[in-house]
């Protein structure tokens, strides 16, 4: 190789040397930057932390407080809280309202749900029994009831000794007429004589609404002839 050529190869590897050159600085300074910032980011981090949860004590400590006097003071539950289960009776007549279709036994996705269907009367229970101690409180029961009967009711003070003791027979289950009343007028449920008098006013309505249909002239003058050979019969006493 002449002298002309190896100054040629010289040239043509410096820049390349030099972009190499320049990428090692910037690394360098950026791994420094990092390793002096990183310290600095978290002790700011760190300070505004703290300073949230100094802000959440001393908001906390200023508002008065929200504990429940519980129990010597009950708290006030949503109506459509779900708790202790029961069966509704008629508000009205105290008819128990099961019908024993079985349906509340066959939703419950913890079968904690018996009842018991009358043998010889149709449409109902002889026994019903539930399992508060299976019981998840999930209201499904409550949803498919076609008559309203079982509810969750808002009471959720249901501690026993012993666990035979949280299954609840019909008897135990069974709400007063007067619980009853409470329980429709809170759930907003209607009662057999509401949805019957609701019926018939719809009914009345309806029949209200619609237009008297026009008597046929043909019907109507063959109606008439027919009136008046009667009335002439009678006049004539044949
Ligand atoms: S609330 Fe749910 S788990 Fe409890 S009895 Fe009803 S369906 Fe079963
Ligand atoms: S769904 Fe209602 S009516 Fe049917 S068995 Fe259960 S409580 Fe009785």
């Amino acid at each position: 190789m002449n002298q002309a050529s190896k100054d040629t190869t010289k040239t043509e590897a410096l820049p390349g040397l030099a972009t190499k050159l320049v990428s090692s600085v910037a690394t360098g300074v950026e791994d420094l930057a990092s390793s002096l910032l990183k310290p600095v980011v978290t002790t700011v981090d760190g300070l505004a932390n703290i300073a949230k949860g100094m802000y959440t004590v001393v908001k906390h400590t200023a508002r008065d407080p929200i504990t429940s006097a519980y129990p010597h003071r009950m708290p006030e539950l949503y109506p459509r809280s779900r708790h202790r289960l029961a069966l509704n009776v008629d508000p009205d007549t105290g008819e128990h309202l099961c019908i024993a279709c079985k349906q509340c036994e066959r939703v419950c996705p913890d079968s904690c749900i018996t009842v018991v269907a009358h043998d010889s009367v149709k449409a109902k229970s002889t026994q019903f029994y539930i399992d508060h101690g299976l019981c998840m409180f999930c209201g499904l029961c409550t949803e498919v009831c076609p008559t309203d009967c079982i509810i969750n009711t808002v009471d959720f003070e249901m501690s026993e000794e012993t666990r035979e003791d949280l299954i609840y027979d019909i008897r135990k289950l069974t709400l007063s007429q007067e619980q009853s009343r409470e329980y429709f007028k809170l759930k907003e449920y209607k009662t057999k004589s509401q949805k019957e008098a609701e019926k018939q006013a719809a009914a009345a309505a309806k029949a209200a609404a619609e237009p008297v249909a026009a008597l046929d002239p043909a019907k109507e003058a063959a109606c008439k002839a027919t009136l008046a050979k009667m009335i002439a019969k009678v006049k004539s006493g044949a």
